[in-house]
């Protein structure tokens, strides 16, 4: 069973892709928590979850009732049928993390049913997570934005980096490139470190790095210090555009 928390169709708002006109499906479940982003969200229930800013897909407890279960690909094509799609809009496959369903035939035959419609899927993953790239060929015409973990999530370590796993992402799929979510205090100790020590992995791709923040007053306090960062660094400044228009709604 896959299951599918949110779509809509909006523009990418972080990383490479920035402003290009996507479909978004939002799928539910994650192998981390992430408490350290220090987000919430209220259940049905009231009770407050912290976690990322995308806890109501990570909290399958609190919020899983409203997520919905998909048992055939018809369902997800008939989603994707709903929308008027120009063929140069790109689909993300975001979460949560959208690999834990990475082989799933379903999953796999809905990444393969949207590439055959002449649209570029990019995945937005923690990069935790290794994929078979000789088995489902479909992931090699896949974009994959890394967002590996830093220690102000909360996570620990030996769950956050995957060095095979980004190994392999980096060499096998189409595009890659690293998004690292930075905030003030975390640049001033040891943000650097962090990411000096999980790019020797991929030291071919791009480095992007963008505030973190579930809010535009959160986005807007840590920009600077991470635009200070990038250029000190020769790394590229993404902003969370979704969250400076549209501030902590969803859906958009
Ligand atoms: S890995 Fe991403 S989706 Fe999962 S809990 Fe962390 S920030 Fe949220």
């Amino acid at each position: 069973m896959i299951y599918l928390v949110e779509h809509f169709y909006s523009i990418q708002g972080e990383g490479k892709y920035l402003g290009t006109p996507s479909l978004f499906f939002r799928f539910g479940g994650c192998n981390m928590k992430c408490e350290g982003f220090g987000c919430s969200e209220t259940s049905a229930e009231g009770i407050e979850i912290v976690g990322c800013d995308t806890v109501y897909a990570v909290d399958k407890k609190h919020f899983g009732s409203t997520w919905l279960g998909i048992e055939k690909l018809d369902e997800l094509i008939s989603i994707y049928n709903s929308y008027t799609l120009p063929i140069k809009s790109d689909i993300v496959m975001t979460g949560g993390e959208p690999l834990i369903y990475a082989n799933d035939e379903l999953f796999v035959s809905f990444v393969e049913f949207l590439q055959g419609k002449g649209h570029r899927v990019t995945f937005e993953t923690n990069g935790a997570i290794n994929i078979d790239f000789e088995k489902f060929r479909v992931y090699q015409k896949c974009v994959f934005a890394l967002s590996v973990k830093l220690k102000n999530s909360g996570e620990p370590k030996s769950k956050r980096i995957n060095a095979d796993a980004i190994q392999n992402i980096a060499t096998y799929s189409q595009d890659a490139f690293f998004k690292f979510t930075v905030d003030k205090e975390s640049i001033e100790t040891q943000a650097d470190s962090e990411i000096n020590e999980i790019i020797k992995y991929a030291p071919s791709i791009s480095v992007y790095c963008m505030p973190k923040g579930g809010s535009k007053n959160e986005v807007e306090y840590h920009c600077e210090s991470v635009i200070n960062y990038c250029k000190l660094k020769g790394y590229v400044y993404s902003d969370r555009l979704h969250i400076r228009i549209w501030d902590d709604n969803k859906g958009v």
